[in-house]
C-alpha cells in the first residue's frame, strides 16, 4: 500500500498580542535583512554557510534571543536572496534584497500548540509566554495532523499564526479517470462507465448580481473610505460565496472519482495559448477561480488517496472523442462529427476527450469505448448546485 504525506497550512488569529512582540517583529526584521545583505554581498545561498559565518556575531549582539530565531532567519534570508537572484536574472529585481514584512518562522522548538485549548506557547526574549488564538477553519479537522512549521505575521487585521500540517494518506488504486470539463457556469464530468454527470453552477449569475452591485456602489459614492468599504466588502462576500460553491463542487467531483482512483483536470498554465478560452476566460477574476477551484479539487483528492493529473486543453471541444474527426457546430452548444456521425453537448464532448487524454497520457488500459454509448445523444445527468450539500466536508 502507498503512503503519501500532504501538507496544508491553517492560520488562527490571535486573540491579543502583548507589547513584547512587536519587538520581536522588529528584531527578527533586523536580523533577516542584516543576513539577507551578508548573503547578498558573498553570494551566498547555502544556509548551512550563512549561518555558520553569521551565528556567533548575532548570538553575541541580540543574547536574549532564543537561537533557534537565528536558525529561522537563516532559512528565511536564503530563501529570500535566492528568489531575489532568481529575479535579478530576468531583469526584474532592482538594487537589493530587503526584507519588509513583519513576519517569524517558527521550528518546533519557538512554539508548542494546543488545539482543544486554543494556545500557543512561544519562546521569546523574556521566557515562555502562552498566546490564545481564535479557532481556524477545518480547525476540528487537524486535531490528528502532524504540526510542522510556523509563521507569526502581523497585518493591519492583527496578528496570525500560520501552521504548516502535515498527514500521511493511503493512495488508492489508480483504475480509471474521471475527466473533468470546468466551465463558468457547469461542470461537467465524464466517468468511466460511460455516464456523464453535469452540475449546473450559477457562477455567471452570482458574478453578474455582485457586478452590479458594485457598480451601483461606484455611481453612487463618487470617492472616499465608505465607497471603498463597500466594494471590499461585496468583493469579499462574492468570494466567500464562490469559496463555498467550490467546496461544494470539489466534494461531489471527488465522490464521484473515489471508486476509481483518479481525477483528469485541464492544464490552465497554457490558459493563454487556448483559443477555446479566449473568448470565455478574459479577465484575471476569472482565472482566480478555475485556479481556485482546481487547488480545492487537488487538495481534497488528495485526502482521499485520489490522484490528480492535468492534460493539454488544446482543441478538447473540437475532435470526435469516438473517432478523431473533427466536430461542427450543429445547432446551440451541440457538437456533430463530419466523419462519423456523432453529436453530443459540447461539455459532453470536453469532459470526454480529458478522461480519454489522460487515460492515453498515463497509459492505463483503455477499454475500447462503445460509441454511441450509453448516453441517449449525449444528454448528461444533471444536477442544481443547491441540491449538493456536505459544504466543507
Ligand atoms: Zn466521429
Amino acid at each position: 500500500m502507498l503512503i503519501e504525506a500532504i501538507k496544508l497550512t491553517a492560520k488562527f488569529k490571535l486573540k491579543e498580542t502583548p507589547k513584547g512582540l512587536g519587538d520581536l517583529f522588529q528584531t527578527y526584521r533586523e536580523i533577516v535583512n542584516f543576513l539577507i545583505t551578508y548573503a547578498f554581498e558573498n553570494n551566498i545561498t547555502s544556509f548551512y554557510r550563512l549561518k555558520k559565518e553569521t551565528y556567533k556575531s548575532l548570538r553575541k549582539e541580540y543574547p536574549k534571543l532564543p537561537s533557534h530565531y537565528l536558525y529561522t532567519a537563516c532559512q528565511m534570508a536564503t530563501s529570500i536572496f535566492k528568489s531575489f537572484r532568481k529575479r535579478k536574472k530576468k531583469g526584474k529585481a532592482k538594487g537589493g534584497p530587503v526584507f519588509k514584512k513583519e513576519a517569524i518562522m517558527l521550528d518546533d522548538h519557538l512554539f508548542k500548540l494546543d488545539l482543544e485549548k486554543r494556545l500557543v506557547k512561544l519562546s521569546t526574549p523574556n521566557g515562555r509566554i502562552q498566546l490564545e488564538f481564535y479557532p481556524a477553519k477545518y480547525h476540528e479537522k487537524f486535531k490528528d495532523w502532524k504540526v510542522g512549521q510556523a509563521w507569526l505575521v502581523r497585518t493591519p487585521k492583527g496578528v496570525f499564526l500560520n501552521v504548516v500540517f502535515s498527514r500521511e494518506v493511503e493512495v488508492r488504486e489508480l483504475k480509471a479517470f474521471v475527466g473533468v470539463d470546468l466551465n463558468e457556469n457547469n461542470v461537467t464530468l465524464s466517468l468511466p462507465n460511460g455516464e456523464f454527470v453535469q452540475i449546473i453552477t450559477h457562477e455567471r449569475e452570482i458574478r453578474t448580481g455582485y457586478f452590479v452591485k458594485r457598480r451601483r456602489i461606484q455611481q453612487k459614492i463618487r470617492a472616499g473610505r465608505k465607497r471603498k468599504e463597500l466594494l471590499e466588502k461585496y468583493g469579499w462576500r462574492e468570494k466567500n460565496r464562490l469559496n463555498d460553491l467550490y467546496h461544494k463542487l470539489a466534494n461531489k467531483i471527488v465522490e464521484l472519482a473515489e471508486k476509481y482512483g483518479g481525477i483528469a483536470l485541464e492544464d490552465l498554465t497554457e490558459i493563454r495559448e487556448s483559443i477555446r478560452y479566449s473568448a470565455e476566460m478574459n479577465g484575471r477574476l476569472h482565472r482566480w477561480s478555475f485556479h481556485k477551484l482546481q487547488s480545492i479539487i487537488e487538495y481534497k483528492a488528495k485526502l482521499k488517496g485520489v490522484k490528480v493529473v492535468f492534460v493539454n486543453p488544446a482543441f478538447t471541444s473540437c475532435l470526435c472523442p469516438v473517432c478523431g474527426g473533427k466536430l461542427s457546430p450543429n445547432g446551440g452548444r451541440v457538437l456533430k462529427c463530419s466523419k462519423c456521425g456523432f453529436e453530443a453537448d459540447r461539455d459532453v464532448v470536453g469532459s470526454w476527450n480529458i478522461r480519454l487524454r489522460a487515460l492515453k497520457m498515463w497509459g492505463v488500459s483503455v477499454p475500447p469505448e462503445s460509441p454511441p454509448m450509453k448516453m441517449g445523444g449525449g444528454k448528461p445527468t444533471r444536477y442544481e448546485i443547491n441540491t449538493l450539500h456536505s459544504l466543507y466536508g
